[in-house]
């Protein structure tokens, strides 16, 4: 059989099929392609005529050096390619050491992605903006790299650095929906792969997580058990059972983690008093750091709707209110509980700016302040208890007033 380099004469070469056809290499038609080369076949019979070896890269720049039109049209393609791999391993996470530094406590991670609207974007030129691939620990992104369509290669490259940097304080990765969106495309022939690679680094999948409106949001995947860590769980009401009171602040960082619009971020939970007392200090410490606006609404479950809510602003201030006669109707609070509230330290209200009790002190801006105000609320004025079933509602608000 005949074999051509690419940039050779192949296209004026003369050839003779046994079928008779005469012709040059250009009037032979396409065959089949396979990865190191080509198959050119008569067009009278189909017979196989000759095979044409790809160029590889330095051929193709020879040939442009020699001045080959059709090199020199490649060898900008080369470029191009060259200054995004370039741009690629200048971005994305290979080492510990671009990884912030540990706290104390556990490391819940996330991947979601990120619209970012500041040129230029090598891997899409032709593009307005450019999307990219977030890793956000405990709610706040610490690292953001280009994201290719359909590829698990930042799963795979990424655990095993999550791992070397943090080890067992990593208890958990969250991929929002963005995330999978991108890495597994359709998802028809990724699902399978993207299991297998959490699977293999020592991941067990929760339930997957759908917003309050029941639309999947992400998967959440929990290390599987070391002997001193909670077991991977199989549903939400495990997850409370494996985790204790903190579950809370899980799920909170959870819809942190979302960046999609603010009704796929908003969480509804019923709890107890004792387990908002555990968490609500550590979830406003986490609303403040992120740059959304946030609003957090604590309230009981039976009897009146007694409610304590906490608007977080984008700079980190906390306003907090607790409800008053006006929206409670026929439930007023009593004289007794009228009197408790500024002792704790709400202001009175003074509508029609302020209809309910507010708070709001720059000395006070902390989680572990509002936190122990609103815990103090329930107990001595709302009279509830640590077993008392309350709602807690997060989520993100749009008003920007
Ligand atoms: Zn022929």
């Amino acid at each position: 059989m005949l074999s051509f380099a690419y940039y050779s004469d192949w296209k004026n070469t003369a050839f003779t099929c046994p079928c008779g056809w005469q012709g040059s290499g250009s009037g032979a038609e396409d065959g089949e392609e396979f990865k190191d080369l080509g198959e050119w076949d008569c067009p009278k019979c189909h017979e196989r005529l000759f095979i044409v070896f790809w160029p590889t890269r330095e051929e193709t720049l020879a040939a442009a050096a020699a001045g080959d039109s059709e090199a020199i049209a490649e060898s900008e393609n080369i470029k191009y390619s060259d200054s995004r791999d370039e741009y690629w391993s200048k971005n994305k996470l290979t080492s510990p050491a671009q990884l912030p530094d540990p706290g104390d406590g556990v490391i819940r991670a996330g991947l979601t992605t990120e619209e970012t609207a500041s040129p230029p974007y090598p891997l899409n030129p032709g593009l307005e903006k450019d999307t990219q691939l977030c890793l956000v620990l405990n709610g706040t992104v610490v690292h953001r790299e280009p994201v290719w369509y359909e590829t698990i290669e930042p799963l795979e490259r990424i655990l095993p650095v999550l791992h070397e940097k943090y080890g067992k304080c990593l208890t958990s990765i969250f991929i929002g929906e963005p995330a999978c969106y991108w890495l597994l495309g359709d998802r028809l022939s990724m699902l399978g792969k993207y299991e297998e690679v959490l699977t293999k680094n020592g991941y067990a999948k929760l339930q997957p997580i759908r917003s309050t409106g029941g639309k999947w949001v992400g998967d959440r995947w929990v290390r599987a058990s070391e002997p001193d860590s909670p077991n991977p769980v199989a549903d939400l009401e495990n997850w409370r059972e494996s985790y204790g009171p903190g579950f809370l602040g899980f799920l909170v960082d959870e819809r942190l983690a979302i960046r999609g619009p603010g009704d796929e971020a908003r969480l509804t939970v019923e709890c107890d008093l004792a387990e908002v007392e555990f968490s609500l200090s550590e979830i406003l410490d986490h609303l403040q750091s992120d740059a959304r606006r946030w609003i957090l609404i604590v309230r009981t479950l039976s009897g009146p709707r007694l409610y304590v809510q906490v608007l977080v602003t984008q700079e980190g201030g906390l306003w907090a209110e607790c409800v008053s006669d006006f929206y409670l109707e026929e439930f007023g609070l009593s004289e007794e509980q009228c009197e408790a509230l500024p002792a704790l330290g709400w202001e009175w209200p003074s509508p029609p700016a302020k209809q309910n009790w507010h708070f709001h002190d720059e000395l006070m801006n902390t989680g572990s302040a509002i936190s122990g105000l609103l815990v103090r609320t329930f107990r001595t004025v709302f009279h509830c208890d640590d077993i008392d079933p309350l709602e807690v509602v997060v989520f993100p608000s749009s008003n920007n007033k």
